[in-house]
């Protein structure tokens, strides 16, 4: 055993990492989910490590070259700069500190070094293999769940002499993960574990001396991620986000879903706040060219389904316009799901026999939408972004028809742990929302089916609900 694997409890302890990449963006994350204090020091920070800063105020940081008095009261630090003078002198002030040192893809530097992670806490599963083999301990945690099969360390001690051969192969990083990924999972990785070592190192070398280094061919996968219960991604979302390079992911994506995209891929924060476009649409729609055209695949994680209100449409119409080639995987729509959780079906028989999707988006600080369209009798009405526009939204109903008494919903973060559904008429909603303060993302229903709920609620969440409050009771 070449290292002694161990668990850090680092939960309020500050910690130092040095870069502002987005290696240093990655290490920053796993270091937050061991619940760490995080002081970075860097002179420059890329727009990953930016949106990592702005998500998490509690990040400090520090825009200055490292110096030794950095590691003042520190219990551990990475290393993430592309500078190896930096690096060595990082690797020596903390040795010298007694501080343990991780310089990021330089095992001789490192007084430890980061296995490959399967967190199902309080269940943890650190694989690591010792620096010969990343692609192989990333790819061997994906199959932990299921098996381990027992001559994987046997694997990686034999890629591993190839290493350094297939690295000057393949100067384009990308062919070279896609080698080993064939490699790794292919007839080379059976015939190291049936013990059949020597044709296994021909026939790597063969598919090596045949395979041409030309520059990668990127791809977008434009992804819904569902409104934000794991279990409700599809198969094809999750094969997509284990295979991806790079993920640009929405607010919305809950972060459970975006801690089961592949580790290592980069992870950039595209934003899309009330008001706040962290990257502005024409940025993002450029962003996904550029990476594509880097040979990148690229993962563009949206909430819920992408071609609902989503402009999952405009994205890929810049995709197309490049000839980059791109595939779009639906996801559950809010609609869809968060209906679903809160027991309420959007059609029945009895009561609704249309349903429609509406943004209650405020332009201009008011709706518009074709109100009497809406107001009709056996329709439901599911709004979209509708919270702050929600008293117009209501008003708006009444005066173009439907009755005061009309059943209304409005449910926050459907389908978590966080769901919170309230309920009331349209007369009562506004009134609700406003004494029960909510936490976005946010869904309005409106329409007869609401009522159904008090049988058919069945997901347990901690949801308070005004059901049995005098507002509802008027109107059951
Ligand atoms: N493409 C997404 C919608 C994006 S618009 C989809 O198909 O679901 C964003 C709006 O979706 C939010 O303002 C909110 O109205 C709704 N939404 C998304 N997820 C939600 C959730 N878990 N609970 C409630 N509303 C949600």
């Amino acid at each position: 055993m070449d290292y002694l694997p161990v668990f850090l409890n680092i939960k309020q302890r500050n910690c130092l990492i040095v870069g502002g990449g987005g290696v240093a963006a990655r290490k920053t994350r796993l270091l937050l989910r061991a619940g760490a204090h995080i002081h970075v020091v860097s002179p420059a920070i890329s727009a990953e490590f930016a949106g990592l800063l702005q998500q998490f105020p509690s990040i400090s940081h520090n825009a200055e070259t490292f110096r030794p008095d950095h590691l003042q009261d520190r219990v551990l630090v990475i290393a993430a700069t592309h500078d190896q003078a930096t690096n060595q002198a990082i690797s020596i002030a903390a040795r010298e500190a007694g501080i343990p040192v991780n310089v990021v893809d330089n095992p001789d530097l490192c007084t430890f070094i980061m296995p490959s992670i399967l967190d199902r806490s309080p269940i943890i599963v650190a694989v690591s293999s010792g620096g010969s083999s990343p692609v192989l301990a990333r790819l061997l945690r994906a199959r932990l769940e299921a098996l381990i099969p027992a001559a994987y360390g046997r694997l990686a001690t034999y890629a591993a002499q190839f290493r350094e051969q297939v690295r000057q192969h393949f100067p384009h990083q990308e062919n070279r993960r896609f080698f080993w990924e064939k490699m790794l999972q292919g007839p080379f990785a059976e015939m190291v574990f049936a013990g059949k070592d020597r044709a296994a190192r021909d026939y790597l070398l063969e598919t090596l001396n045949s395979s041409v280094d030309q520059p990668p061919v990127g791809e977008v996968y434009l992804v819904g991620a569902g409104p934000g219960d794991p279990d409700l991604l599809t198969f094809r979302a999750m094969r997509l986000m284990q295979q991806a390079d790079v993920v640009i992911y929405d607010r919305l994506v809950a972060p459970a879903i975006l801690d089961m995209v592949r580790q290592d891929a980069d992870r950039i924060y595209a934003g899309k706040e009330r008001n706040q476009h962290t990257l502005p649409q024409t940025s993002i729609n450029d962003l996904l060219v550029k990476l594509a055209q880097e040979g990148k695949r690229v993962l563009r994680l949206k909430g819920g389904d992408p071609f609902i209100f989503g402009r999952g449409g405009e994205e890929i119409e810049t995709l197309s316009q490049h000839r980059i080639p791109f595939q779009v995987v639906p996801g559950i729509t809010a609609a869809s799901g968060v209906a679903s959780y809160a027991g309420i079906p959007l059609t029945h028989r009895d009561y609704a026999h249309s349903c429609v999707f509406v943004t209650g988006h405020l332009k201009d600080n008011t709706v518009q939408l074709d109100w009497s369209a809406l107001a009709r009798p056996n329709q439901t009405i599911v709004v979209y972004m509708g919270l702050l526009g929600v008293s117009e939204l209501c008003r708006q109903l009444i005066a173009h028809g439907l009755p005061e008494t009309t059943p209304a919903a409005i449910i926050q973060q459907g389908t978590t742990p966080n769901q919170c559904v309230l309920t009331g008429t349209l007369a009562t909603l506004p009134t609700i929302i406003r004494d029960n303060p909510l936490k976005p993302p946010t869904l309005i229903i409106v329409g007869e089916v609401v009522k159904l709920r008090q049988k058919l609620a069945w997901f347990n969440s901690t949801s308070k609900s005004l059901e049995n409050t005098p507002t509802y009771s008027k109107h059951p």
